[in-house]
């Protein structure tokens, strides 16, 4: 075990938690800072891949995510216009063969509170709630926080893990807001019982259609359907405020001509959350993710679109780096942030590039339509799967094509 670190931790969502579980499990004292006045996360699902999977595994999470996510058989792309399926990937069972680890889909406040509950069972870790902070000072033998009633933390190392409008990002990187993408996002959960047969699932499904997408699948033990709507449109007012309650008509005025058991499906949920989706482009350099004794950790280095559902998953893997990191006690404290950033700054670059890349194909019309149904068609699961994304390790930031 290396000798102790004092860490700072900006931020309580699933990718401070993480940071907090990993550095806390190789011994480290942490002290977590959250503004919020509870630990919470938003009533929505989240994908985990293998490659994340791996990662909760090795923290001691197995039997805790066995009990609360669910394992869809598999993913299968839709016309969200005709119905007809365009191509299909099967997850259980092959994920584990060719990925050593399952595909799962969870509630994110599940896996919040799995995250939650290990870091609270950690005798070195202290969290704060009520706890908005920034960045006071970097200096080469510490760090410290400020909060707004200007007190200062002081530490060895901080990890700014504070999201999409991060306060820490800001002291370090200059002010540089998020970029405005033009997607909506719809979303709701719902009992499966409250669905006709037809409709209930147990798989990954994205329907795909012109200008917008939905993606659906199965959460808490495949008991709840979690449902996620993208479509195109601009909102008004404070985007860092931006998740308000909706109801389907506007839903359903923009998928007016998608087949009915899509509809069917829009209609049966009784109240929607709607979010303006932001991101920032890829990382450019390792700085934008360590400089000194800050790290940046999850949104608040790398925040990406929803199209590859790798937002929470780059966070947790960033986390196990950011440990293994800390590990390498022959080398002084900025130089193993350094290597942090090293190790992950071209693997969350590549995530966040094909994530945009993929919104573009989902949502394609005319001939890059056509391409892409032709080529799911032609190459079915090699078109699907993701292999350097799901069998890519952490700390490789190379991965293979
Ligand atoms: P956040 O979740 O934003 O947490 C930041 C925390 O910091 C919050 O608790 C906040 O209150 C706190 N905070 C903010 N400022 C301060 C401050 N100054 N001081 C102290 N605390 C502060 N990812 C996946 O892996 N799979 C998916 O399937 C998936 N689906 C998604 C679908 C949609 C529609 C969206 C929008 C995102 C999706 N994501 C998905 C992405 C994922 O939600 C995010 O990437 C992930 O939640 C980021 O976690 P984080 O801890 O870095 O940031």
């Amino acid at each position: 075990m290396s000798p102790q670190i004092e860490i700072l931790v900006a931020g309580g969502g699933i990718g401070g938690l993480a940071a907090a579980l990993a550095t806390a499990r190789a011994g480290h004292r942490v002290r977590l800072f959250e503004r919020a006045p509870a630990f919470s996360e938003v009533g929505a699902g989240i994908q985990i891949s293998p490659n994340v999977v791996r990662v909760l595994q090795a923290w001691g999470l197995q039997d805790g995510l066995q009990a609360v996510a669910a394992f869809p058989d598999a993913l299968q792309v839709r016309s969200a216009l005709s119905g007809r399926t365009l191509g299909r990937l099967r997850l259980a069972g092959r994920a584990e063969a060719l990925y050593g680890a399952p595909y799962a889909t969870i509630h994110r406040a599940d896996l919040h509170q799995l995250l939650l509950q290990a870091v609270q069972a950690q005798p070195e870790v202290s969290l704060h709630l009520n706890s908005p902070v920034t960045l006071a000072e970097a200096e080469t033998d510490g760090v410290a926080l400020l909060t707004p009633q200007k007190k200062r933390i002081e530490g060895d190392v901080l990890v700014g893990a504070d999201g999409l409008w991060s306060a820490v990002r800001q002291a370090l990187l200059g002010v540089q807001p998020p970029r405005v993408t033009g997607h909506l996002a719809f979303r709701a959960m719902l009992p499966q019982t409250h669905l006709p047969a037809a409709l209930r699932s147990t798989c990954v499904t994205a329907w795909l259609g012109p200008d917008l997408h939905v993606v659906v699948y199965p959460v808490r033990g495949g008991h709840w359907l979690n449902v996620v709507a993208i479509v195109h449109g601009e909102v008004e007012g404070d985007l860092a405020q931006w998740d308000h309650g909706n109801n389907a008509s506007q839903l359903l005025a923009v998928l007016s001509d998608c087949c009915s058991p899509l509809q069917d499906l829009v209609r049966a949920v009784p109240e929607w959350r709607l979010w303006a989706l932001c991101d920032r482009p890829p990382l450019a350099r390792p700085e934008d993710m360590a400089q000194g004794r800050v790290a940046l950790l999850g949104d608040a280095a790398h925040p990406m679109r929803p199209y590859l559902a790798q937002g929470a998953g780059m966070a947790i893997e960033d986390a196990h780096a950011l440990c293994r990191a800390l590990d390498q006690q022959a080398i002084d404290l900025p130089t193993r942030l350094r290597r942090y950033a090293l190790n992950r700054w071209q693997r969350c670059a590549r995530v966040q590039a094909r994530a945009e890349r993929n919104g573009r194909v989902f949502h394609a019309t005319g001939p890059v339509q056509w391409g892409r149904d032709a080529a799911m068609a032609l190459l079915g699961e090699r078109l699907l799967d993701v292999p350097w994304l799901y069998a890519g390790d952490p700390l490789n930031p190379l991965p293979d094509a």
